[in-house]
């Protein structure tokens, strides 16, 4: 958390404030933060705002600013509103600053000539190669989804959403894959990633996410988060397990 869909939610809010706009200047309010500033040769002009995965590029004259949100990190849109605590950095526009606020400081932000993270293809791409990838692992079905070589942008909630739709059991090996369940899997990746994009992404209790307008997201998971509660679909209880020391959700009448 955040996954693909908060970053994608984050990144075309951002986009028509910031692209094509002059980062003024740029400044630290947490020490680890201190290296930005100065590996920014500024002003500069944003000529892209990109997802990767879970990662957000910020296109700056030869270089890249690529964040990564992790567990708890955001970015918001100031314009006038009071500063919230945990504002790690400031990105300075003309009309306004984009923040990176990060309560548990998990949250990376970095200056690079080059991105060389270590991605699979994206989730929302074209899935055609899952057939072939999927042959060649024994791993849970799961824990393979949340491998970003494997297929950028799942993470834990989405990984649980994505199974529930698909009918799969998060624990059988990638490999044991029949092609009928395969040709679920890679029609409720999308699925299930454009109705959270189009949600604006997941709220979770914690509050953690938000746009950065400061909305909060309307996906509401169909298992992850609900252990015990009764499925969505048949009524059974929700199971939680321990899966690859991550938890997981789902439900064991519908899923196999
Ligand atoms: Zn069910």
């Amino acid at each position: 958390m955040p996954e693909l869909p908060e970053v994608e939610s984050t990144v075309r809010a951002l986009r028509p404030k910031v692209l094509g706009q002059t980062l003024l200047r740029a400044h630290a309010l947490d020490p680890v933060f201190d290296p930005v500033p100065k590996s920014l040769s500024l002003p500069a002009q944003v000529r892209a705002l990109e997802r990767r995965g879970k990662y957000i590029l910020f296109g700056l004259g030869d270089l890249w600013l690529v964040v990564h949100l992790r567990m708890s990190g955001r970015l918001l849109w100031e314009e006038g509103q009071a500063r919230p605590p945990h504002t790690r950095l400031v990105l300075e526009f003309p009309q306004g600053n984009v923040l990176f606020v990060d309560v548990r400081r998990l949250g990376t932000v970095e200056v690079v000539p080059e991105f060389t993270e270590e991605l699979g293809p994206d989730a929302l791409s074209d899935l055609s190669f899952l057939p072939e990838a999927l042959k060649g692992s024994r791993a849970p079905i799961k824990v393979w989804l949340l491998d970003q070589r494997n297929i950028a942008g799942i993470g834990n909630i989405y990984a649980a959403e994505i199974l529930f739709r698909a009918g799969i059991d998060p624990r059988r090996p990638a490999n044991s894959l029949g092609p009928r369940a395969v040709q679920r899997l890679k029609e409720a990746i999308p699925e299930v990633l454009t109705e959270a994009i189009e949600a604006l992404g997941t709220t979770l209790a914690d509050g953690a996410y938000q746009t950065p307008e400061g909305e909060a997201g309307d996906y509401e998971p169909w298992v992850y988060g609900r252990e015990g509660l009764p499925c969505k679909v048949c009524g059974t209880p929700i199971e939680r397990i321990e899966l690859g020391g991550r938890g997981t959700y789902f439900c064991p009448r519908c899923q196999r």
